[in-house]
């Protein structure tokens, strides 16, 4: 029972603010139990002090200057699927859950404008009726928020198409300052880049506008070929050419594609799996091109059935690790990033060097308008020196790696943090916004 508990109770009232110790612990972890490593540093973190569940901006904007004027942490959250522990209050303090933020504000032609705490799903859902899409979004997009892919995620379906959040996949946000009166800044252009996969460690996002995409009917498909190498060059093919609208390019290795247990009576044994969304009509070039790699066409679900069954997607991206680790405990996984040009030869390498230990699932995206071989290999987990030891071969054939078994910015996959330090300084000078997250000078 601390001074400022009874102050925020009185300031806010037993709508927006809860103590009680299970809603407390329950929000106060993330999917960080993913990672082998994170889970053993996290899962003993005491829980925040207490719960702020703000339903306006009003309510968000005087939690922070309550935080400011007791010098309290505050860790902003969505819907806690990120898996890198970022959303783990690990100095105690406030959580701040946005979701109750969750009304569409406007829907116009190309654009949505959100408030944070709206779940993807719910939003691509209402774009499609109204004959527009989301353009990317996680696998995990039934339970995620916008709030949370922009400030703690990267990319996911239609990243092939239009990039990662980075390539104009946020078109504007409405960030609070953490001071004695919080700002309300209208960011946009550039700028957006201090606050892109931040953590809520420069500013808390209550509102967001994204760009929609037309709405395209999707068939989804598995195409199955006798080697990976096929697999990968028949993706590569498929990702390059312009005239084929696709959401989707996920080649896997066997056995990945033999843990989707929902999938084994259309999965084909010893065979690489490449899960694909393209755009109804376009299937008859698909099965062309795969032919001509030596591979066919598996299963098939047509576009009527999109989103109305398990769909393909489901088994991809991070999904993809999910449905192994169910399978086999001890498998954990890395992002990495290959050369388009050397890909062949660096993963003839890992090969040489970790056999199966270390299985290739892909995901192909266009990043900074290039075409890109991106990876998140499975790995079976030994100890966290053998993953150290796995992480620094591949960095050492140039093979780039995000590490995912951090909570800290600058390690993972932000890449350059700088002018992040410095708007930090800027909109949170006592440092109280997710400490920890960021390594910075104050
Ligand atoms: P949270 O986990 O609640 O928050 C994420 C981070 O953002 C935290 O640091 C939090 O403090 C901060 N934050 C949240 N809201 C705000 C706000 N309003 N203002 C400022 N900061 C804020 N990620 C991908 O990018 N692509 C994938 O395909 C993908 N697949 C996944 C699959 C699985 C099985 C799992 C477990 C995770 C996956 N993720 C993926 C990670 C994560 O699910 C997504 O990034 C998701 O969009 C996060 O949304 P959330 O609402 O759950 O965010």
């Amino acid at each position: 029972d601390l001074e400022w508990e009874k102050e925020m109770m009185k300031l806010l009232g037993e709508e927006v603010v809860v103590f009680d110790m299970a809603t407390r612990e329950k929000l106060s972890k993330d999917y960080y139990w993913y990672s082998p490593v994170l889970d053993n540093r996290l899962k003993d973190n005491k829980p925040a002090d207490g719960v702020a569940l703000p339903r306006n901006e009003e309510e968000v904007a005087a939690v922070l200057a309550f935080g400011y004027r007791y010098q309290i942490p505050v860790t902003v959250r969505g819907a806690g699927t990120g898996n890198y522990g970022q959303a783990v209050p690990l100095q105690g303090g406030i959580v701040l859950d946005l979701s109750r933020m969750d009304r569409i504000l406007e829907i116009g032609e190309g654009f949505a404008r959100l408030q944070c705490g709206v779940r993807l799903g719910v939003m691509d859902k209402t774009a499609r009726e109204a004959g527009q899409e989301i353009r990317i979004y996680p696998s995990t997009y039934v339970k995620a928020t916008v709030g949370g892919f922009v400030s703690g995620g990267s990319g996911g379906i239609g990243s092939i198409t239009y990039g990662n959040l980075w390539d104009g996949n946020v078109l504007e946000a409405v960030v609070y300052t953490m001071e004695e009166t919080p700002k309300r800044l209208v960011v946009a252009g550039k700028e957006l880049y201090d606050y892109i996969h931040n953590y809520g460690t420069t500013g808390i996002m209550t509102e967001v506008t994204i760009p929609l995409a037309p709405r395209t009917e999707w068939v989804q498909v598995i195409a199955q070929f006798p080697s990976f190498e096929q697999s990968m060059r028949f993706s590569e093919a498929l990702a390059k050419d312009g005239a084929i609208h696709k959401r989707l390019i996920s080649p896997m290795e066997w056995p990945v594609p033999s843990y989707f247990t929902p999938l084994s009576k259309v999965i084909e044994s010893d065979m690489a799996a490449v899960m694909l969304e393209i755009a109804d009509g376009l299937l008859p070039e698909v099965e062309v091109l795969a032919q001509s790699y030596g591979g066919h066409i598996g299963h098939v679900i047509e576009s009527e059935k999109y989103r109305k069954t398990i769909g393909v997607s489901d088994f991809t991206w991070n999904h993809t690790t999910l449905w192994a680790m169910k399978t086999d405990a001890t498998l954990t996984y890395l992002q990495a990033g290959f050369n388009l040009g050397s890909y062949m030869e660096q993963m003839d390498l890992i090969k040489k060097q970790f056999g199966d230990e270390v299985l290739f699932h892909f995901e192909w995206i266009r990043s900074g308008g290039n075409v890109t071989p991106t990876c998140l290999p499975l790995v079976f987990y030994k100890s966290e020196e053998r993953l150290y030891e796995i992480i620094g071969y591949f960095e050492s054939i140039g093979v780039k790696i995000f590490d995912p078994h951090t909570w800290v910015l600058d390690n993972g996959g932000r890449g350059e943090v700088g002018s992040m330090e410095r708007r930090k300084r800027q909109n949170d000078p006592q440092g109280l916004l997710n400490p920890g997250k960021i390594n910075y000078v104050m």
